[in-house]
């Protein structure tokens, strides 16, 4: 490790989190390594009830494997209508290797008989960082609330922007630039949250 500059692996395989993460998270005197920085390969199962228990289980576990500090993302849809779903299953909806395009016409469907005003949904995002030695985890979340629009727009961000709408903006998550989306997004404001809590540990041990 170069002389007081922290390493902490940012556990996901997920190269449009890691871009995002990369940009929101980028003021903190930090060097961020990805796991196949460190070569590794193992799957972390995701069969929390919550966000926030999956965010934690991933953290203490590469934690575990990497020896360094760690902070895992879980994140999702939730969808008023579906009474949450897909929820933490978000990745996986529309079964096991459904496209993006398949999970947006799964999603449709199960939309189609849903009047406007009541296709309310939000992103989620949950933060945990864990670190060797320390049982307690630094956490955050973060909450983006829009609707689901009739049909997919846009070509910005990733899984399920397109069909999510911002009434506020006009526009759905997959029309916004990057910065626009870190500055309403669930992983932007989860991100504000648990920096300060990064910012204090650094200074601690600085
Ligand atoms: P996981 O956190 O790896 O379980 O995956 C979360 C899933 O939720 C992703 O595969 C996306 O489908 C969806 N998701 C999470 N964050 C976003 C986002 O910012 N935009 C669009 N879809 C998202």
């Amino acid at each position: 490790m170069a002389e007081d500059v922290l390493e902490i692996v940012l556990a996901t395989r997920n190269r449009h989190k890691l871009l995002e993460f990369k940009r929101l998270l980028t003021r903190l005197w930090v060097r961020w390594l990805r796991l196949t920085d460190l070569r590794i390969d193992a799957e972390v199962a995701e069969n929390g009830v919550t966000f926030a228990q999956n965010a934690a289980q991933k953290a203490r576990e590469y934690c575990r494997l990497s020896g360094l500090p760690t902070l895992a993302d879980d994140s999702g849809l939730t969808v008023d209508a579906l009474g949450g779903r897909p929820g933490v299953h978000s990745a996986r909806y529309g079964g096991p290797g459904a496209t993006q395009a398949a999970q947006w016409q799964q999603l449709l469907r199960e939309m189609r008989a849903v009047p406007w005003g009541q296709r309310g949904a939000q992103f989620r995002c949950a933060l945990a960082l864990a670190r060797p030695g320390h049982p307690e985890l630094l956490t955050a979340q973060g909450v983006c609330h829009g609707m689901i629009a009739l049909q997919p727009r846009g070509t910005g961000g990733f899984g399920y922007d397109p069909l999510f709408y911002l009434p506020e903006c006009g526009v759905t998550m997959a029309e916004l630039t990057p910065e626009q989306k870190d500055r309403i997004s669930h992983r932007g404001r989860a991100a504000r949250a648990i920096a300060p809590q990064i910012a204090a540990l650094l200074a601690r041990e600085s």
